[in-house]
Parts: C-alpha cells; structure tokens; sequence
C-alpha cells in the first residue's frame, strides 16, 4: 500500500480524502447551510469535512 513514485506532489501532499478514513459523500451541512463533504460512519451519522459538525443518523439529509 502506498507507493507513490512523488510524480508533481511533495512528500507531504493534502489528500482531501485520504484513504485511510471512513468513505465519504456530499451532503448537507446544517451548520454551514450548504452541501458539503462529509465522512459517513458505520452507524449513519456522518462528520463535516470542513468545519466537523457531526449530525446523528436519522437527521434530515
Ligand atoms: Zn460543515
């Protein structure tokens, strides 16, 4: 896992979305008021990816 050959990107390149973490969609945001990307856990409730706002499962989408 992981083999970057470094092509265009330095050593410590800012994925948006690394690999790593829970997979991801764009929802709605209630604190920003606007669709945003959001990681979505096991349980349904799903983080913002800019301002972490976590909104339990079961919320409007
Ligand atoms: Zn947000």
């Amino acid at each position: 896992m992981g083999v970057h050959t470094g092509r265009h990107r330095g050593p410590r390149a800012a994925d948006p979305a690394p690999a790593d973490t829970e997979p991801g969609e764009f929802r709605y945001c209630p604190e920003e008021l606007r669709t945003t990307y959001h990681a979505i856990h096991d349980d349904g409730s799903r983080t913002c990816w800019t301002c972490r706002t976590t909104t339990p499962a079961g919320e409007t989408q």
